[in-house]
């Protein structure tokens, strides 16, 4: 677990001298909310805002978010940032598809979120008609301190989330929806 969660932060459950009792949902779901691995999936502008986003100033390190990869496998977040054009539609489903469960994601700005300024046949309107979204970031380009908010608000459901939540025939069901057209 990282170092820096706050003593706040720990799960509720007895405690005293000597022992801290709880159970494994709490545990695990503090760890993970403390070491998302983010898959950065940036075609445009919004993909600046986050390289600020984890650079010095606003250190995404200091939610145990540093370490990012671009290999689907070894991340459990992806953070969608910029103009997905329908061709590319296809690829961000199959990046999202390639991730372990449990998964989340972040449609980071306007473009990602419902296709931004760019209401034309060939952009996605929205990375929703073909993956799940669990957290929207309103903006173009959205700033830092917003991209941070979306990270956080992810935490806070990465935290209530349910070991066993994913794995439902509902979920599985929910993802044969999203067919693009
Ligand atoms: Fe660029 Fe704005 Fe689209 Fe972000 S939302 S990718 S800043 S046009």
């Amino acid at each position: 677990i990282h170092d820096n969660i706050a003593l706040a932060e720990m799960p509720d459950g007895l405690n005293g001298e000597g022992y801290f009792a709880t159970n494994l949902e709490k545990v695990v779901a503090l760890g993970r909310k403390n070491s998302l691995w983010p898959l950065p999936f940036a075609t445009s502008c919004c993909g600046i805002e986050f390289m600020a986003t984890a650079a010095a100033n606003y250190d995404l390190a200091r939610f145990g978010a540093e370490r990012m990869a671009f290999t689907p496998r070894q991340c459990d977040l992806l953070m969608v940032m910029g103009t997905i054009a329908k061709k590319m539609a296809p690829i961000v489903k199959e990046v999202y598809l390639q991730m372990a469960e449990p998964r989340w994601v972040m449609a980071v700005g306007a473009c990602a979120s419902s296709g931004g300024i760019f209401d034309t046949y060939s952009v996605l309107q929205g990375i929703d008609q073909v993956v799940p979204v669990d957290v929207y970031v309103p903006g173009c380009p959205p700033r830092p301190e917003a991209i941070l908010d979306g990270f956080m608000r992810i935490q806070d459901l990465v935290g209530k989330e349910s070991l066993r939540r994913r794995n439902s025939e509902h979920y599985k069901a929910l993802m044969g929806s999203y067919d693009i057209q």
